[in-house]
């Protein structure tokens, strides 16, 4: 136990999971059925293939088998990138004089520069397997369009990636390294759907918004023979991928006899959060031991601090199945200012649930905040942290100078979910003194909360 713990914890390719584990099957409140728009019925297995692939489709449904094998394919790809690190931040804790122990799990070791790779590899293995051509998915920020074609690349898959118009302006590098490994990309809202053409139609000149291009990306999926959608956050298939960073943490974690007192992750549509925490929360909701579970959101998209837990759209086009979770209801759209990603009106069921019943925090910072924590953690750490992932360093920055005051030796756990080299002009917007910081009035979440469909329960 009084072993001394070495700035990197790495685990042998031996010692890496081999399954993921499904947090739903540990909750006693199931995450609410997803229903099918129009009939207001739970989606049954059959209509959820007619857009998602069949495996996934049972991993969506399952809310009872707890560990899921991963296929030898997949655990292959995984040792070209994973295990990933869990960092002991020496450096941050001195710079910070603080009693708090900060621990980090780096997921940003790959070309695609984030956790996302983990259920990309996943779910187009499960496209080929069905003997699929391709794959439609959006892309916002970019980092879900880029592992996702990193994934087809390597199995041969067709890979087309709606991106979000600001998004696709902004970081054409993006685009190109999507392009560089085989994707089409698409600028959306665009011509090429029905969707596209009618919101388009409506709002000329929008800059887009991820739930549009997801309404974009499912509409081609269904039309075109041979193809599947596939989506990187939210669902509980992407929760249940993801575990493999929580399990890879809690597995290094237990071989130095580390107890983390606090997990922080970051909260876009919450597959992170949900990866990261699953085996800890698995342990709380059985009664194994006790953790404080902290979600950190911008607090220009504040779905869990300020939205309400009611069944929604997915998407803006409302063609996808409704989700019961927090959400600002489906046609809000953060300010264009806002450069930090997490922009997703909703939030993942499982994640929503959980929050619901008491077991996870949640707290909001505005991007300023956020970028001015990114800047001291690069500056000690050296890792240029992606602006999504500054979410959860500002909070654990907060927790550590908490401990500063009180004395209290904390352990402290959090995501770093990626790096941040496609983010320069944000940046560059924070150090020229521009970046400002948006938070929406009750009054604009209220109205895109009173056009919620009216469900039951
Ligand atoms: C997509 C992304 C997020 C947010 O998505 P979640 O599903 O909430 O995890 C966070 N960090 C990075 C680097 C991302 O690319």
């Amino acid at each position: 136990m009084s072993k001394t713990i070495p700035y990197k914890i790495y685990l042998s390719e031996e010692e890496m999971p081999t399954t993921w584990y499904n947090l739903r099957a540990d909750m006693k409140n199931k995450p609410a059925p997803l229903l099918n728009p129009q009939t207001l019925k739970p989606m049954s297995e059959k209509e959820l293939e007619a857009v998602f692939c069949a495996e996934l489709v049972k991993q969506e449904l399952d809310n009872d088998t707890r560990e899921f094998e991963i296929p030898r394919e997949i655990l292959d790809f995984y040792k070209m990138y994973r295990p990933a690190p869990l960092v002991r931040a020496y450096c941050l804790e001195e710079a910070l004089k603080t009693p708090a122990k900060i621990y980090y799990k780096f997921e940003g070791n790959n070309t695609s520069g984030s956790h996302k790779l983990n259920s990309a590899i996943a779910q187009a293995y499960y496209a080929k397997n069905q003997g699929l051509k391709g794959v439609t998915t959006e892309t916002g920020a970019g980092q879900w369009g880029t592992a996702l074609s990193m994934a087809c690349a390597f199995l041969g898959l067709d890979c087309k990636v709606y991106m979000v118009k600001i998004s696709y302006e902004q970081k054409p590098f993006r685009r190109e390294v999507m392009r560089t490994y085989g994707a089409s990309v698409t600028p959306s809202p665009s011509r090429e759907t029905e969707v596209g053409r009618r919101i388009l139609d409506a709002h000329p000149g929008t800059n887009g918004s991820l739930g549009c291009a997801i309404s974009e990306a499912v509409e081609k999926a269904v039309g075109t023979e041979g193809y599947r959608y596939v989506l990187g956050s939210v669902l509980n298939q992407v929760l249940l991928h993801q575990s493999v960073i929580g399990t890879e943490t809690k597995i290094a974690m237990d071989k130095y006899g580390i107890h983390p007192d606090v997990i922080i992750g970051c909260a876009g549509g919450g597959s992170n959060l949900g990866g990261l925490i699953a085996p800890f929360m698995g342990e709380k909701l059985r009664g194994e031991a006790d953790y404080r579970f902290v979600a950190v959101e911008p607090a220009s998209c504040p779905s869990l601090t300020r939205g309400r837990f009611a069944y929604d759209f997915c998407d803006t086009g409302m063609v996808c199945p409704l989700a019961k979770m927090y959400t600002l209801g489906s046609d809000f759209i953060p300010s264009p200012n806002h450069a930090g990603g997490l922009r997703y009106h909703g939030m993942s069921p499982v994640l929503s649930q959980l929050y619901h019943d008491g077991y996870m925090e949640a707290v909001s910072y505005p991007q300023t905040d956020v970028f001015e924590a990114a800047e001291r953690f690069a500056r000690t750490e050296g890792i240029l942290p992606a602006p999504e992932s500054s979410h959860a360093i500002k909070a654990a920055l907060d927790e550590a100078e908490r401990c500063r005051e009180t004395g209290e030796e904390k352990t402290i756990l959090f995501g770093l979910t990626g790096t941040g080299y496609f983010d320069m002009y944000a940046y560059e917007s924070f150090h020229d003194g521009k970046m400002t910081d948006f938070v929406p009035t009750d009054e604009d979440i209220e109205k895109s909360l009173s056009k919620l469909p009216k469900v039951e329960g």
